[in-house]
């Protein structure tokens, strides 16, 4: 069987490894990987290339990136903190710009596969490392891998849906992006209330010529499925319908799971499949199916994140995935995993005694969104 969906895969971006004790763990697409294959999933899995310092820099500035190649060698960087590095959630780690390199160089292949029609959909886990800004690293990234690959292809005059469905607001590639109307960003996250960053409300709407290119959902915390999807549809039809993007872009983060323990959004992994599956949906009726998908976000390492992204995969390929968590996957994980990893796909909601405020104060935020972005749109048709 010929696979539809174009597997990313280099091991040497295990080398993006903040360190033992820290949250995010590069291992994760290996362990998707593993357990797809424990499916007996025909994966088309292909390597690729780092970034190029050029392609860095076509996002990020020159001062910032000299400070990363020298922190990586070694060489003492006395004003590291203000560019975000050095810090506990971004640290300082040995050949973290070769490391960070090969995650932009897999989101950057995979936008060359698109335009260059060679594949519709790519999947590259490593990558969604959305936090990163012009001149700063930040929340645990280095270099961002989304915004390089977005802009090889607004080079190239494609339009791009960027659509983050991470916990945490995807600020790198919206501030990134802000004032560009050829980036439609949208942005499905827990409220910056309570938060990181911080940021991520529905009056983000975009500056000068991006009015109205940008696009917020900030939810309440312990959001379950059903809200949680309804915000997904009734944001990103009307958004899609109105900007006919060439592609999509998805951070398909997996913190916004509810085992995730660094983020209190409560999507089950039923849901996620869901949300996968109404992205593919809506890429085949609004961007010829064409679909640049990643990782991103995710802490609940072997609990939740394989099942998550192991559904993302199924979503794209059009699959449907057994319920039963693979022995042979279960086996070869659960000496690395302190708690008891789940033997079925399916996760059993929890019970949130608040839903039904949770749900009417989420229909409002995004009631509130439409309307102000429609405003825009009536001033500027
Ligand atoms: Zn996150």
């Amino acid at each position: 069987m010929v696979s539809l969906t174009t597997f990313l895969f280099n091991p040497l971006t295990l080398g993006y490894d903040l360190g033992q004790h820290h949250p995010f763990k590069s291992i994760r697409p290996e362990a998707v990987k593993h357990l797809l294959e424990a499916f007996s999933v025909p994966l088309d899995v292909r390597g690729f290339a780092p970034a190029t310092l050029e392609d860095i820099l076509t996002v990020h500035s020159r001062s910032y990136v000299q400070r990363v190649v020298r922190a990586s060698h070694g060489e003492p960087v006395t004003d590291a903190l203000e560019y975000g590095i050095g810090t506990s959630d971004t640290p300082i780690f040995a050949g973290m710009h070769d490391a960070t390199a090969f995650v932009c160089g897999g989101t950057l292949e995979a936008a060359r596969l698109i335009a260059s029609g060679k594949s519709t959909r790519v999947l590259s886990l490593a990558g969604g490392l959305h936090h990163a800004q012009l001149a700063s690293g930040s929340g645990f990234c280095v270099y961002n891998d989304l915004s390089i690959a977005i802009r090889h292809l607004t080079n190239l005059g494609l339009r791009v849906a960027y659509l983050d469905i991470d916990a945490h607001h995807g600020d790198g590639v919206q501030w990134l992006h802000y004032t560009e109307n050829q980036v439609l960003t949208i942005s499905l996250h827990e409220t910056g209330r309570y938060l990181f960053p911080g940021t991520g409300y529905t009056y983000e709407l975009g500056r000068g010529d991006g009015v109205g290119y940008s696009l917020n959902v900030p939810l309440e915390p312990y959001t379950q499925d059903r809200s949680y999807l309804e915000a997904l549809e009734r944001v990103l039809t009307p958004a899609l319908a109105w900007f006919k993007p060439d592609l999509l872009v998805i951070q398909g983060g997996a913190d916004s799971h509810e085992f995730d323990p660094l983020a209190d959004l409560a999507l089950s992994t039923q849901g996620y499949k869901a949300a996968y599956q109404l992205i593919v949906q809506l890429a085949e009726q609004f961007a010829g199916g064409r679909i640049l998908a990643t990782g991103g976000g995710g802490y609940a390492t072997l609990h939740a994140v394989p099942r998550v992204w192991a559904e993302w995969y199924a979503a794209l390929e059009g699959i449907e995935l057994p319920n039963q968590v693979p022995q042979v996957w279960l086996e070869h994980w659960q000496p690395q995993s302190v708690e008891t990893l789940p033997e079925v796909m399916t996760d059993d909601a929890i019970q949130i005694p608040r839903q039904a405020q949770i749900e009417a104060a989420n229909a409002k935020t995004v009631t509130e969104l439409l309307e102000a972005w429609q405003r825009i749109h009536k001033a500027n048709p």
